[in-house]
């Protein structure tokens, strides 16, 4: 089963249009068992603020990267397993890019090169070129290839 219902799609969609020509983030949490209830929440790409402030260590801008601060996801993470709503997708957009999972993705889902952040949940890359879709593709961590792979959307 898809974790994302169409409408949520969306809505990720039209958050990544609306980003443009920056990355958008957010997540989707939701019932374990189906995907009629989950909610997406819009998070704020921090990156242009990190990029401003310290451009040695974060090289890129938000058009070409997105940072969710730590606080913000903790607060939607915590409000949503109190209520029984498991953090099923993190999403994020590529301006001007296609929808693969990138090195700098991959570096940012993990821990320390090897251990995935958040196992369970799944990233999806929505490819926007132009103000307008393009693509979009999901990624699960395989533990036994140790990679993030594309699944079934
Ligand atoms: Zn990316």
């Amino acid at each position: 089963m898809s974790p994302l219902a169409q409408e949520q799609l969306d809505e990720i969609c039209r958050h990544a249009v609306e980003e443009y020509p920056f990355e958008c983030c957010g997540i989707v949490v939701g019932k374990p068992d189906h995907n009629n209830e989950n909610i997406v929440y819009r998070c704020t790409n921090i990156q242009n603020k990190l990029h401003e402030k310290d451009p040695v260590n974060y090289v890129r801008d938000a058009r070409t990267a997105y940072n969710v601060s730590a606080l913000e996801l903790q607060k939607l993470l915590s409000a949503a397993s109190s209520k029984g709503l498991i953090f099923k997708v993190l999403y994020h957009s590529h301006p001007e890019h296609d929808a693969y999972f990138s090195e700098e993705d991959t570096r940012m889902a993990l821990f320390d090169g090897e251990t995935p952040i958040y196992p369970d949940t799944s990233y999806l890359v929505v490819s926007v070129y132009d103000k307008k879709i393009r693509d979009q593709a999901l990624f699960s961590w395989n533990p036994e290839t140790k990679t993030f792979e594309r699944t079934l959307d």
